[in-house]
């Protein structure tokens, strides 16, 4: 499984935030009254681009200071999420292993807030050094040999975590053939329950591969599995959702970090599930973005 971030007390929380120096702006909120959790809600983040040093600036972004101010407004929802993703690229460049210990900072409060944590591999990431940064009881054996993947069992759907780091700072993602293997039999013996995929790298397009190399591969597994019902990535740091002629949503987050076109939005996605659709609500770091705020609901294909 990828690696699954389990809530950590609050003692805990407070060590590790004074090694990253950030608690204290967020620590009144952590020990108001507890929030009611609501199992139809989730977070949805990618790209987050964190560096080991927390001042770090990119295309005029600090990333740092983008993440915290995510994780503040993930910890302002009236009702907690059941849990919360991050698609990839959580690290700056190249997966060093201080940029982890820095993300991991970042994460923190949502941890002690009591918000189970999901991470993806992307192609900035480092597998090693990515593992490295964690104790081991956070990390599982995984049922793919050398690849992090993961079912996590949702109310109202089920959340299939894929793995597509080929190579660090090798653009394109795989998947191959034994990830594959895997994600047709887990769909395949879930098949009541609607199921969402999440993969750092988006649809690639024939002659222009930048993306998931194995996409016809994947699409081939999705498009007929009726339950599934939306392929979620990041890696191009653009948001939007289309649809394909199959009826399959295909969402594409906004980066926490910087967008690479000038204007974009960064931020996160505020996902609801019902009993039939997948209400999204873009939330910027910005807020004063003209995009923040907008809905989009994705109605699940029969
Ligand atoms: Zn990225």
């Amino acid at each position: 499984m990828p690696i699954r971030l389990k809530p950590i007390s609050r003692r805990d929380f407070l060590r590790r935030s004074l090694i990253a120096c950030l608690g204290g702006a967020l620590a009144p909120r952590l020990f108001a009254a507890t929030r009611r959790t609501d199992a139809d809600s989730w977070a949805l983040l990618a790209d987050t681009h964190v560096a080991a040093d927390l001042a770090t600036v990119s295309r005029e972004v600090n990333m740092a200071a983008n993440l915290r101010a995510v994780v503040a407004d993930v910890l302002a929802l009236s009702r907690k999420p059941a849990g919360a993703f991050i698609v990839g690229d959580l690290a700056f460049s190249k997966g060093e292993a201080g940029d982890y210990q820095s993300a991991l900072g970042l994460v923190a409060p949502l941890r002690a807030d009591g918000v189970p944590l999901t991470l993806a591999l992307g192609n900035h990431d480092d597998r090693q050094n990515f593992f490295d940064a964690i104790t081991s009881s956070e990390r599982a054996a995984t049922p793919v040999q050398d690849r992090q993947v993961a079912l996590i069992r949702g109310e109202r759907a089920n959340w299939l975590v894929l793995d597509s780091l080929e190579k660090t700072l090798q653009t394109p993602g795989l998947l191959g053939e034994s990830q594959l293997d895997w994600l047709t039999k887990t769909l395949d013996a879930n098949k009541r329950k609607p199921a969402v995929v999440l993969v750092h790298h988006n649809p690639g397009q024939a002659g222009n591969i930048a993306g998931l190399k194995d996409t016809e591969a994947l699409l081939g597994i999705l498009r007929p599995r009726k339950q599934v019902k939306a392929w979620i990535f990041g890696h191009t740091h653009a948001w939007g959702c289309r649809q394909d002629e199959s009826g399959l949503h295909l969402v594409n987050l906004p980066p926490v970090a910087y967008a690479f076109k000038a204007g974009n939005p960064s931020g996160w996605i505020h996902a609801t599930l019902t009993s039939r659709a997948m209400k999204l609500e873009l939330r910027c770091v910005d807020q004063s973005h003209p995009q923040h705020g907008e809905k989009v609901e994705l109605k699940w294909r029969k």
